[in-house]
């Protein structure tokens, strides 16, 4: 019957009735307009074959269905990251403690931004943040900026403008696509000076390229990747050492932002921000989100004269931070500084130093929490997961996964299924099957997990 089957398809006025109301109105619209189009193009073309108005109708609001289903999977919301990747840059970076997010809740109204309320005068918006920093590193100063990428332009924008900063080759890092430390030096109107090569830089090669246009000494993390075997690099004391005696800062960008020993949570010692104040570094640039476990920002701790400096370059007005992610930062930096063990608080911690044989009790329980969703067929075993986020890159931690899957569902299909169902679940299939990894999932989220495996499941069965 096709083609006089068009008429069946339900009036832009009716599709709206039925529309999701959570959805905005231009934008269901647009949806019904899309749904009406797709199906008359399965009419016209006769892709699918319909002979009665019910079949029309009712594919009409599948087809609308899924398209709102895609709509709502694409709201900014709350993920269920079972991937294993404790710092995924992707799903946010790091889970922020519960102290921080009641502090983002509690400043989102009026608050004491650029007041100090004892006084009653204008403050700094900085001035408490920098009180932590300082207790918490050593250093004399500190301020924070939009990222660890606004922390290094800044620095290098305020100490090497339009003059060299001499680095390693094999420091010339791209960090997830976004962050090119080049491209970042660059843009601040420095002139790079590339030293050494890949594998080996000495000392003298940095001395041999101090010139009267050198203004810093760059060292920079290399945080996602690992040179290994036949490779030297001075150590930090050396470089300062070397820059001390031509009056130059050393400016380190030491990536993640470690302020606490490593090795207490069974991990290996990653240097902490306090070497890098300890051995001399002028700056020292890192990312809040990282493995300090915090929100987005860019630390910048240090000489007070050097961050003095940079607080007055007109680019720090253009990369300031909000009151949410200053709030969300105070509350973090607090936990470090209170008398119990920040992995308790703080879950980029806490998830990192979780044992083997606790994530195999919960990967146990999150199969038996499974097993019971029609159709599904669940196993557990042992896997391996990194920290992710340009962290520990040399580091595979253990851990235990749940394999799931659904007879007649490829497991590329059963994950799309569970990325779009309420809440969205991101795991990661290898081998053919989709892997559940428990390290970045909360017990107590569980439930959740087989609710969006029962909406996934009975999603796929309806279209
Ligand atoms: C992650 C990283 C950056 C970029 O930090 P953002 O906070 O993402 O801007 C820069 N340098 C190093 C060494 C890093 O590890």
């Amino acid at each position: 019957m096709n083609r006089s089957a068009l008429k069946f398809i339900p009036s832009v006025n009716e599709a709206l009735d039925r529309a999701d109301p959570s959805l905005p109105r231009t934008l269901r619209t647009l949806l019904v307009r899309e749904t009406a189009s797709q199906v008359r193009q399965e009419i016209l073309t006769a892709v699918r074959s319909f002979s009665t108005a019910e079949e029309v109708r009712r594919r009409f609001f599948a087809v609308l269905a899924e398209k709102e289903r895609e709509a709502r999977a694409r709201r900014l919301q709350r993920v269920l990251n079972a991937t294993g990747i404790v710092i995924h840059t992707n799903l946010g970076r790091a889970v922020l403690p519960e102290r921080a997010v009641r502090a983002l809740g509690d400043t989102a109204a009026y608050c004491n931004l650029e007041i100090d309320l004892p006084e009653g005068r204008r403050r700094s918006r900085l001035e408490r943040v920098e009180g932590l920093l300082t207790a918490l590193t050593g250093a004399e100063a500190a301020m924070v900026v939009n990222n660890n990428a606004a922390a290094v332009l800044l620095a290098l924008s305020t100490l090497a403008a339009g003059r060299e900063v001499v680095v390693s080759r094999g420091e010339l890092v791209e960090i997830g696509g976004s962050f090119r430390l080049p491209d970042v030096m660059e843009a601040s109107g420095a002139r790079l000076i590339e030293v050494g090569t890949t594998n080996r830089t000495y000392i003298s090669d940095y001395v041999a390229a101090i010139g009267p246009e050198t203004a810093v000494i760059m060292r920079c993390h290399p945080s996602n990747f690992r040179i290994q075997g036949f490779t030297t690099s001075p150590s930090l004391a050396e470089l300062v050492e070397v820059a001390r005696k031509h009056d130059l800062p050393v400016v380190d960008d030491v990536g993640s932002g470690v302020l606490v020993n490593l090795r207490k949570y069974g991990l290996p010692y990653e240097p902490t921000v306090t070497d890098s104040v300890e051995a001399g570094a002028g700056v020292v640039t890192f990312s809040g989100d990282k493995l300090l476990g915090g929100p987005q920002a860019g630390i910048i701790v240090g000489k007070a004269s050097l961050v003095a400096k940079m607080k007055k370059h007109p680019l720090a007005r253009a990369l300031r931070v909000d009151k949410l992610t200053l709030s969300a930062l105070e509350a973090t930096l607090e936990i470090y500084l209170g008398d119990a063990d920040p992995a308790a608080e703080i879950p980029v911690l806490g998830m990192l130093s979780v044992g083997a044989d606790v994530l195999e009790g919960r990967a146990q329980e999150l199969a038996r929490i499974l097993a019971d969703v029609g159709g599904a067929e669940v196993t557990v075993a042992p896997g391996q997961c990194l920290a992710g986020g340009g962290s520990l890159p040399e580091v595979s931690l253990p851990s235990w996964t749940v394999r799931v899957s659904v007879p007649g569902l490829g497991a590329a299909e059963l994950h799309r299924a569970l990325r779009t169902s309420e809440p969205p679940v991101v795991g990661r299939v290898a081998d053919g099957v989709l892997h559940l990894d428990v390290r970045t999932m909360d017990p107590a989220d569980f439930p959740l997990v087989k609710a969006s495996l029962v909406r996934a499941v009975g999603g796929r069965r309806d279209a």
